[in-house]
């Protein structure tokens, strides 16, 4: 039996950060079909956000494709001013730009450190700091961060980027609670294993592994994330701020039984 939930956006200017590919493509995705405004940016993949153009292109007078460096407190605040030129209102920042820069502490270069805090953690920062001063005029709000399990477990070779997501849930809590009385919504998605490229390159025996981890046995798909970022931004969710939501197939943050060590490739998101 297929369900279908349908959600209208339709009015809405959404941003979602890191918009063109994997998890945030289909979260981009979802506010498209239902209707909204999307602006989507990424950092310098210039191939996928084409592609992801290109792809929607029907939907040319809705979508706007932005390379933009979050975690560069100048760029953004130049990218807000002009989007103010441009758009009245923004309704939903979706803060998904995320990168890992895996090594071992006592292996662990200062740039790895500083370049996963600034992407995930500053980045979230400053993209809120100027979507709340003009969700602040309108009253109204919603704001969705894409943390993860690593931020409450800690993965071996990962204390920069689990560090960035415990970071990340920390600022939402805060934020939630600064900007309640304004009619807007500071919420985190939470996702397990999900199907990028990320889980494409595990072998297939490690992979293997991962899904018994999981209780539903399988990993999510990025629709399945997207499907909890449109619920938090909708009307439905109203009364829900400064929670984590978990995306994970039951396997919870804190009964993960062994956690599992991210070895390589070094550069992917998780
Ligand atoms: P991908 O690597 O597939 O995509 C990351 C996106 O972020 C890309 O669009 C990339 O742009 C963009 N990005 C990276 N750095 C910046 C920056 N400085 N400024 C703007 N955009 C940037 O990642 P996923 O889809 O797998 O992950 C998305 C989010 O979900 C991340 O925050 C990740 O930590 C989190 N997550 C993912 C999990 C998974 O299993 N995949 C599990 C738990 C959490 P470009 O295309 O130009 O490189």
């Amino acid at each position: 039996m297929q369900e279908s939930l349908r959600y209208d956006f339709s009015g809405q200017t959404i941003l979602i950060t890191g918009g063109t590919r994997g998890i945030g493509r289909a979260v981009s995705e979802a506010f498209l079909d239902a209707g909204a405004t999307v602006l989507a940016v990424y950092a310098g993949n210039r191939q996928a956000a084409d592609a992801f153009a290109a792809a929607h292109a029907a939907a040319a007078d809705r979508l706007e494709v932005h390379a933009l460096d979050v975690g560069d407190y100048p760029q953004v605040e130049r990218f807000f001013k002009e989007l103010d030129g441009r758009h009245a209102r923004l309704d939903v920042l979706v803060n998904n730009a995320g990168i890992r820069r895996d090594a071992v502490v006592g292996m662990m270069p200062p740039e790895s450190w500083q370049q996963v805090i600034q992407t995930n953690l500053t980045g979230t920062y400053t993209m809120s700091k100027f979507a709340v001063l003009k969700m602040m005029q309108a009253r109204y709000g919603r704001i969705v961060t894409i943390t993860s399990p690593s931020g409450v477990i800690g993965f071996e070779g990962q204390a920069n980027y689990a560090a960035s997501k415990a970071g990340q849930v920390a600022f939402c809590r805060s934020l939630a609670r600064e900007v309640a009385r304004r009619n807007i919504t500071v919420n985190c998605v939470s996702p397990g294993f999900i199907a990028t490229d990320l889980i494409a390159d595990l072998p297939a025996e490690q992979a293997a592994a991962y899904r018994q981890m999981v209780p539903l046995r399988r990993f999510g798909e990025p629709p399945e994330v997207a499907a909890a970022v449109l619920f938090l931004a909708s009307s439905a969710a109203a009364y829900i701020t400064g929670a984590v939501l978990d995306v994970t197939g039951g396997r919870h943050s804190s009964s993960s039984g062994s956690p599992c060590r991210w070895a390589s490739p070094a550069r992917r998101s998780g």
